[in-house]
């Protein structure tokens, strides 16, 4: 059950978002400074992403009629344009997901809003505006991260998970909606194995790994909710991964009332509900303002 479930467009039951982190060889260069550049397995893993399953992923919507969100870091963006062309030419959002893959946590505050701004300066290039939704890279916003979001007119982040649907951020700076992600709907653990940055899982089937995304969704059609995969090109792109997918999301579809859109269309929707007196459940920060004292 959910309280206080978001009513969605046209009587849909659930509203979806298949959100693709593009994060290419980002990992490997901002992992391994040092070497990574010539490190050519990992680099040729991430390259598949922007180069062969993008293509992939953009057929399989154009062929639905969807369209969908897509976070790039700045450099990835810089690095594979042709990718990032295709996105915006076929009516997609792409939001900000840093500038290297670096991750907010590990970095100080000057550092941190240089590296933000500077991802910033390149949706502005080369999509000709400003992102609207934020994702951190490895989830790890923290209270500087959502300044600087709200300093630079984002309307939503989705990095935090305290709730199943949609709910507001209320920060000593401003507000945002946050799009709650999980690792439950989560491509990365099913099927990311890359020593070079720590993770040594057995990779599961196609069929599998995305069953805990799917079941995902069974729950949150069920309960009216907010269904949102978070997945990567070079992982669940894969060509038998996505086989999987498309026949899944053929399925789905055929149900009929469910509402696929970008978080930018969901974030307009809450909008509306706002403006129409719906209250959504909020998250004041920050949570805590010093280490929790012990003894
Ligand atoms: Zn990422």
């Amino acid at each position: 059950m959910i309280r206080d479930p978001i009513p969605w467009p046209n009587g849909a039951r659930c509203a979806c978002a298949i959100t693709f982190d593009i994060d290419a060889d980002s990992l490997i260069h901002i992992s391994k400074p040092r070497d990574g550049f010539d490190r050519l397995y990992p680099i040729s893993m991430g390259r598949y992403g922007p180069t062969v399953a993008i293509p992939r992923i953009l057929d399989t919507y154009r062929r639905l009629g969807l369209k969908q969100s897509f976070f790039a870091p700045g450099w990835v963006m810089e690095q594979y344009p042709d990718a990032i062309e295709a996105i915006l030419a076929a009516g997609h959002e792409i939001g900000h997901h840093g500038y290297l893959h670096e991750d907010p946590t590990e970095i100080g505050g000057a550092e941190q809003r240089y590296w933000f701004e500077r991802a910033l300066d390149v949706h502005r290039r080369l999509t000709g505006r400003l992102p609207r939704g934020y994702r951190a890279p490895v989830y790890n916003a923290n209270g500087a991260t959502l300044d600087l979001l709200v300093e630079h007119g984002f309307r939503y982040d989705s990095s935090l998970m305290a709730d199943d649907i949609p709910y507001r951020l209320a920060t000593p700076k401003g507000r945002l909606y946050e799009m709650p992600v999980h690792w439950g709907s989560d491509d990365w653990p099913p099927f990311a194995h890359y020593p070079e940055i720590g993770y040594m899982m057995p990779v599961m089937a196609p069929s599998a790994g995305l069953a805990a995304s799917f079941e995902e969704f069974e729950a949150q059609y069920e309960a009216g909710g907010f269904w949102m995969a978070i997945w990567h090109p070079f992982l669940t792109g894969r060509l038998a991964r996505w086989r999987v997918v498309e026949r899944w999301l053929e399925g789905v579809l055929a149900r009929g009332n469910v509402w696929f859109a970008t978080l930018e269309q969901i974030t307009d929707h809450l909008d509306g509900l706002a403006a129409a007196g719906h209250e959504f459940r909020t998250e004041r920060l920050p949570y805590y303002d010093k280490p929790v004292q012990l003894g």
